[in-house]
C-alpha cells in the first residue's frame, strides 16, 4: 500500500479552506509531550492569541480538542440542565443542531424560525422573551455557513441582556472574517472552528466562556452529562497553575498548527483580516456578475466569507461542481436543506480569500459555464 498523497485543490467550499504552508510546516514539527514545560508554555500563548481573536478577556479561552460540533455540544452541556428554557433561532442548518443539542440534554427548545436565506428577526425574538418567562439562554447562528448569511449578533445579545438571559452563539464561520467582539457585544458562551477563517486543519474547536457563563457552571445542580466536554475537568487542565492534572492528552500537533495561524492573524491583524475578506468578496461578486451570476443574499446581510450564488435556470448545479473539481481542481460547496440544487457556496475564509484565488475560481466558472 503507497502512502497517501492529496491530490492539490484550491478550497472555495464552505470549509476546510486552504492552509498556508507556513501552518502545514507547524503541523509537522516534533511531537513532544502534552506536559511538557514547552509545550504548557505554547498553551498559554494559544490561549493569548484566541482571546485576541475573539477580542476577549476572558480566562476560560481554550481550544476544545474535536471540530465546531463538540464546541457547539461544549457550549450547550456545561451550561444547560433538564427542564432549562432556551430560544432557538433557526434560519439554516446549524440553528436546527442547537435546537437538537437543547432537546437531548432534556431542556425546552423555544424556536424563532426564520426563512433559509435571511437572519434571525429581533422581533421575533423580542415576542419569544415577552411570552415565555424564565428563559435561561438564547442560542443564535452569528454566521449561518448553510446559507450565507450573517444576523446582527450584538442586537440579539443585547436584547438577551434586557430578558436577563445567557447567550449561545454559533461563531465558527465569523471568528477571523467579519467583526466578532465577544466582550463589548456580552457573549456569554461561543464556539468557534480551526478549519474556517483561521485556516488551520479541521479538528480544533476554540471556545470562550464569560465570568457569568463560568458561574453558571459552577452552579449547576446535576454533573454536566458528557464527561469529556465537561469544562470544570478540562478546565484543571488547560488552567491549573503550575501542575496540570491530566484529563485527555491533548492533540499536540494539530495544536502547533492552530497557534500558527493565530500568529499568522495577529501578524496580519484582526481588522485587516476582516477588511480583507471583505474586499475579496466584492471582487467574487463583481466576477460573478460579470459572467451573469447572481448572489442569493440581500446586500446588508451578506457574509463575505460565504457566498451562496444562484444557480441559473437550466444549469446542472452537482456537474458544475463536478467539473470545477474535476477539471479545475477546484472545490466549491453544495446547497443545503431547502437550498439543495437551488445554489452554490463559494466560500473565501482565511487563505482561501486572495485575489489570485478569487480570480481563479471566477475564471473556472466562466470556462466550465461556456461563458
Ligand atoms: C462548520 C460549522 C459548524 C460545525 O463545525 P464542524 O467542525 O464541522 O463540526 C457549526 N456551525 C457552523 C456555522 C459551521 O459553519
Amino acid at each position: 500500500m503507497p502512502s497517501f498523497n492529496p491530490p492539490s485543490r484550491l478550497l472555495m467550499g464552505p470549509g476546510p479552506s486552504d492552509v498556508a504552508p507556513r501552518v502545514l510546516q507547524a503541523l509537522a514539527r516534533p511531537t513532544i509531550g502534552h506536559l511538557d514545560p514547552a509545550f504548557v508554555a505554547m498553551m498559554d500563548d494559544l490561549k493569548g492569541l484566541l482571546r485576541y481573536a475573539f477580542r476577549t478577556e476572558n480566562p476560560l479561552t481554550v481550544p476544545v480538542s474535536a471540530p465546531g460540533s463538540a464546541g457547539m455540544e461544549t457550549c450547550f452541556v456545561n451550561l444547560l440542565e433538564p427542564g432549562d428554557k432556551v430560544i432557538v433561532c433557526i434560519n439554516g442548518v446549524f440553528g436546527g443542531r442547537m435546537a437538537e443539542n437543547v432537546r437531548r440534554i432534556g431542556a425546552e427548545a423555544i424556536l424563532v424560525e426564520d426563512p433559509w436565506g435571511k437572519p434571525v428577526d429581533l422581533d421575533k425574538v423580542r415576542a419569544a422573551f415577552a411570552a415565555n418567562s424564565g428563559v435561561k439562554a438564547l442560542a443564535f447562528v452569528h454566521a449561518e455557513t448553510s446559507t450565507g448569511v450573517e444576523s446582527d449578533a450584538q442586537a440579539l445579545c443585547a436584547l438577551a441582556r434586557e430578558f436577563d438571559a445567557l447567550t449561545i452563539v454559533d461563531a465558527v464561520t465569523s471568528l477571523g472574517g467579519i467583526p466578532l467582539e465577544v466582550d463589548q457585544w456580552g457573549i456569554d458562551a461561543l464556539y468557534s472552528g480551526s478549519q474556517k477563517c483561521l485556516s488551520a486543519p479541521p479538528g480544533l474547536s476554540p471556545i470562550s466562556f464569560s465570568a457569568r457563563a463560568v458561574d453558571t457552571l459552577k452552579a449547576r445542580k446535576s454533573p454536566v452529562q458528557s464527561w469529556f466536554l465537561d469544562l470544570s475537568l478540562v478546565m484543571n487542565y488547560w488552567e491549573g497553575e503550575g501542575a496540570r492534572s491530566y484529563h485527555h492528552t491533548a492533540p499536540v500537533n494539530a495544536l502547533y498548527g492552530l497557534h500558527e495561524s493565530l500568529v499568522a492573524l495577529q501578524e496580519e491583524g484582526l481588522e485587516q483580516a476582516w477588511a480583507r475578506h471583505q474586499a475579496n468578496h466584492v471582487r467574487l461578486r463583481d466576477g460573478l456578475q460579470g459572467i451573469g451570476l447572481e448572489l442569493l443574499v440581500e446586500e446588508r446581510y451578506r457574509l463575505p466569507q460565504l457566498n451562496t450564488v444562484v444557480v441559473p435556470e437550466g444549469v446542472d448545479e452537482a456537474g458544475v461542481r463536478k467539473r470545477m473539481l474535476g477539471e479545475h481542481q477546484i472545490e466549491i460547496g453544495a446547497g443545503l436543506g431547502s437550498l439543495a440544487g437551488k445554489v452554490w457556496r463559494i466560500g473565501l475564509m482565511g487563505e482561501s480569500s486572495r485575489p489570485e484565488k478569487v480570480d481563479r475560481c471566477v475564471m473556472a466558472l466562466t470556462a466550465v459555464l461556456g461563458r
